[in-house]
């Protein structure tokens, strides 16, 4: 191996019992599709050198230093409201872990590197268009300034794969603050029940919360109780993440128990994307039935995923059930204040207001904003930049936001509230998108990279990566479906 890269085994050697040591099934004719140069750089990985058969090599987990010890990782989850004991990385693997360069250690992992132990009867494989999806979402989510998995690159295996068509192989390289889930937690507690034992049954799961603070969590490690204070940590992390999602339009559309991290950053693009019109119940995941993951729902679903992980970690709480669950509740009972409160310190960046000492007054603005946007369904995106561009007062009825509402009165008079408490209109621009990813525009470029045309692609991850600067000529990026689109149904998993 021609490089000096580091991949260190922590995860596989600290956590023998959820990690399968597996290699990536052999590629063909492996051809480099997208590389994140930036992302390398930041994680000390020569571009250059990624680019050639070597790196290529590496990034498919054919070729890794001598140290390196790639795994499947295993972890339980609850998809859909369903507890299923073991999933684990039926497709991917964890290549291991690098030191970035702010001395930070990130998970590299494969997606769609063939089938492990844990395929359950699925192919291991992931094909061009879904992997490029997830590539275009997460770095558009990262440039959001949301936490997230990033990606490094897409691969083309040269082996075609049967979904509903054939359609050519491919493997995100992913990089993430770390692959614990709440699912991991899930499995760890299987793990240690299944062994019985006086004093033994707490070990896999009590080194996995210890792990969970040392990575993610460091402050929890000096509190009176750690993990409960882990607990309380992980809660305000997923409370800010959900915030941050409602207030741009995101639905992630599999908020099941193992797509949700102990970090707090946004995992697994499979059936996500960013809402136009603003209409609480949308959903489209194709799967998603009964909308238990619709934009409305993602909050309390959290919510539902905390008290899961809750649950994992009462025996770590106290030896007496019954304690662990009385120090453990009022914490969870907390949950719904802390995500009001993140929600709206989220919604008023948005609004260009105070984010702390929020006022009644302010707090009504903000909720009336909601019922007005319910009632109307504006471009949510498109609304909350035109507000930045709203100049003053006595300017309010020549407002371009009015525009967008066939029926502006109420929204006039909403608009000279929020004026008349100074909105900071510079630092909005910050936060609020031109471009997001658009649902047209994003299978328009897929459908394009499929047929070998990555112009299109290029293109707009150029815009949904630079969000809040407008790029020459991409008027269209800010804009939702013309009507003809329809609606919009997203896959999982595929
Ligand atoms: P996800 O919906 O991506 O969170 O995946 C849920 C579970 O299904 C995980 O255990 C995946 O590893 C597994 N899975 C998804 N697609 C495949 C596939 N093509 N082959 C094997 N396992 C898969
Ligand atoms: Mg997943």
């Amino acid at each position: 191996m021609s490089t000096q890269t580091q991949l260190s085994a922590r995860f596989a050697d600290t956590f023998p019992e959820l990690a399968v040591p597996w290699r990536s099934e052999e590629a063909p004719d492996p051809r480099l599709v997208v590389l994140n140069d930036a992302l390398a750089t930041e994680l000390g990985l020569d571009p250059e050198w990624l680019r050639t058969p070597d790196g290529v090599a590496f990034l498919l987990g054919r070729d890794v230093p001598e140290d390196a010890r790639p795994v499947a990782q295993g972890y339980a989850g609850h998809q859909f409201g369903q507890f299923v004991p073991r999933l684990g990385d039926g497709r991917a693997l964890l290549l291991g872990e690098v030191t970035d360069h702010d001395g930070r250690v990130r998970d590299i992992h494969l997606k769609g590197s063939g089938p492990t132990p844990f395929s359950r009867g699925g192919d291991g494989r992931a094909v061009l268009g879904p992997m490029l999806r997830e590539y275009l979402v997460s770095e558009a989510v990262h440039a959001l300034g949301v936490p997230t998995t990033r990606s490094l690159a897409v691969i083309t295996t040269g082996r075609k794969v049967q979904r509903t068509r054939v359609e050519s192989g491919a493997l995100l390289v992913r990089v993430a603050a770390s692959h614990l889930r709440v699912g991991s937690f899930q499995y760890a507690r299987l793990i240690d029940g299944s062994r019985g034992g006086d004093g033994e049954e707490l070990d896999v799961t009590r080194r996995l919360a210890d792990a969970a603070i040392d990575r993610h969590h460091p402050q929890a490690r000096g509190a009176e109780q750690p993990y409960l204070a882990l607990f309380e940590s992980v809660m305000d992390a997923q409370a800010s993440l959900v915030a941050q999602w409602m207030r741009l339009g995101f639905i992630h559309g599999v908020m099941n128990t193992d797509n949700t991290t102990i970090s707090g950053e946004t995992i697994d693009y499979g059936p996500c994307a960013f809402m136009d019109a603003f209409n609480p119940d949308t959903v489209y995941s194709s799967i998603d039935a009964q909308g238990r993951y619709a934009y409305r729902n993602q909050p309390a679903i959290i919510g539902w995923n905390l008290a899961r992980f809750a649950e994992t970690l009462l025996p770590l709480i106290d030896d007496n059930v019954e304690q662990a669950a009385a120090t453990l509740q009022p914490v969870m009972n907390s949950f719904s204040d802390r995500y009001r409160a993140a929600w709206l310190r989220e919604t008023s960046r948005s609004l260009g207001l105070p984010t702390t000492d929020i006022s009644p007054d302010q707090e009504k603005l903000i909720d009336d904003l909601i019922g007005l946007l319910t009632e109307h369904q504006p471009d949510l995106t498109r609304f909350n930049r035109l507000l930045a561009e709203t100049a003053s007062v006595d300017q309010v009825d020549d407002a371009p936001v009015l525009r967008m509402f066939t029926a502006p009165g109420d929204i006039t008079a909403w608009l000279k509230r929020w004026l008349a408490m100074s909105p900071d209109r510079e630092a909005m621009k910050r936060v609020n998108p031109i471009y997001v990813p658009r649902n047209h525009l994003v299978e328009e470029a897929l459908k394009a990279a499929e047929d070998g045309e990555m112009a299109p692609f290029l293109r707009l991850l150029d815009a949904v990566t630079s969000p809040f600067e407008r790029h020459g000529r991409f008027s269209k990026l800010e804009y939702p479906a013309p009507e003809d689109f329809g609606r919009y149904v997203t896959y999982c998993g595929t």
